[in-house]
């Protein structure tokens, strides 16, 4: 009898106290949206606060304070970029990459010239402002030459109308300005983690972080608008690296972001320990993901942010998720769907199957439904690059 009532006060009090701590949460995030919304800059532990949300209601106000973020900022309209993934060839080994150097199950492909054209124009006639020229990483002198041909070809044959953004990797200086003055005038380059201890541990030896970081200089340098961005759910990961992460991104001043839940793939060094993900975990890493784009959109504001397509691959409707919670961007792929399944990074990438024009459909009809436009012809340039350089102008 005296042992149940103990038992009965204590989980009174185990209660009290988690109402009391909820709603010390609950007044916390409050102030923080607050201060979100009145455009103030956020503290180190006020970011690492709100990546730890887990409550539901929370989470949706969470979303709710990076869109009026990303409306008063950016406007509510998302801007297309056709990707074309064309090539599957890649010097370099990340360990959580599907088509890493040492992964002999891959059948590789490179398209030619005549291909990539193409498919830049199919993206241009479907009225797309930009396309993304992406591919694993080559440095040899017929593949810059190669892209050079392709950069010259695309701006020549839309007149000039259609963006082009690269995202192929670490290059020289050289490589980086002469694809520039052919015409292209964006670069993706991630950083994938700033942690040093966890890059280490997702890279082999002859990968370096410092390397990652140099070559982001070089093309603030040589005048290309900036992408960067990391992945996120990362075994080892905290909490705190991804406060680093924002913060990182911030100290550089960078004009996009592109980033994603990792998503493991089974032949790979790290994707081969770890069993397919459960319904759990892939709400898990969508979660996630949905909160550092929400977290970024509140921390940087004017920048472009992509809603990866590893964010789809968790959840049928996972990029207009990203939309609602402050991305602007979104990359349906342009890729002739003969070469898709060979350009694997991660297991189970969505729309492997489908041809362009259904990608163009699908993806109009969901973007309108939630209440967004789409820049159709338009280059979408980040608001944040046109800031900077005004400012690097300005006497
Ligand atoms: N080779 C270039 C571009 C192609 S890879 C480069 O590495 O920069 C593009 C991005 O795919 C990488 O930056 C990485 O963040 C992402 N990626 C690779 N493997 C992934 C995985 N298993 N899960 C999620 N994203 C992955
Ligand atoms: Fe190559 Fe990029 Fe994959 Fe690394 S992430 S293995 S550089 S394609």
């Amino acid at each position: 009898m005296f042992i149940r009532v103990i038992r009965g006060q204590l989980s009174f009090l185990i209660l009290g106290v988690l109402a009391v701590q909820k709603h010390v949460v609950n007044i916390m995030i409050n102030q923080i949206s607050d201060k979100a919304d009145r455009g103030e800059e956020l503290a180190p532990a006020e970011i690492q606060a709100l990546l730890e949300i887990s409550d539901p209601a929370e989470l949706q106000a969470l979303y709710d304070c990076a869109y009026r973020v990303k409306t008063k900022n950016v406007g509510q309209v998302a801007y297309f970029r056709g990707i074309i993934e064309c090539s599957n060839i890649c010097i370099k080994d990340c360990c959580y990459c599907g088509i890493r150097k040492s992964n002999t199950q891959v059948e590789r492909f490179q398209m030619d010239e005549e291909e990539i054209v193409r498919e830049a124009l199919w993206a241009f006639e479907n009225e797309y402002g930009s396309v993304v020229i992406q591919s694993g990483e080559r440095q040899d002198a017929a593949f810059i030459e190669m892209i050079e041909r392709v950069v010259r070809r695309i701006k020549k044959e839309t007149g000039g109308k259609l963006g082009i953004t690269l995202s192929l990797g670490e290059q020289t200086e050289e490589t980086y300005r002469r694809w520039r003055e052919a015409g292209a005038h964006r670069y993706l380059l991630r950083i994938e983690t700033t942690n040093p201890k966890l890059y280490r541990k997702l890279h082999p030896e002859d990968h370096d972080l410092e390397e990652r970081k140099h070559c982001l200089a070089l093309l603030k340098k040589t005048g290309w608008q900036v992408g960067t961005g990391v992945m996120m759910a990362l075994p080892g990961q905290t909490s705190e690296d991804l406060v680093n992460d924002i913060l990182f991104m911030k100290k550089i001043d960078v004009d996009m972001i592109g980033m994603g839940p990792y998503i493991p793939h089974r032949d790979t060094p790290m994707g081969e320990k770890i069993p397919p993900y459960t319904d759990e975990q892939k709400m898990n890493a969508l979660t996630l993901g949905l909160k550092m784009i929400a977290v970024t959109r509140i921390v940087l504001k004017d920048i472009n942010i992509a809603a990866a397509t590893a964010l789809q691959a968790l959840e049928h409707t996972g990029r207009e998720m990203g939309l609602k919670c402050g991305a602007n961007v979104i990359m349906p792929n342009v890729t002739e769907t003969g070469f898709r399944p060979n350009y694997t990074l991660y297991d189970n990438k969505p729309c492997t199957d489908e041809n362009s024009s259904m990608c163009r459909g699908c993806l109009s009809r969901r973007i309108t439904g939630i209440g967004e436009t789409i820049g159709f012809n338009e280059w979408g340039d980040s608001k944040h690059y046109s800031e900077r350089v005004k400012k690097e102008l300005a006497p």
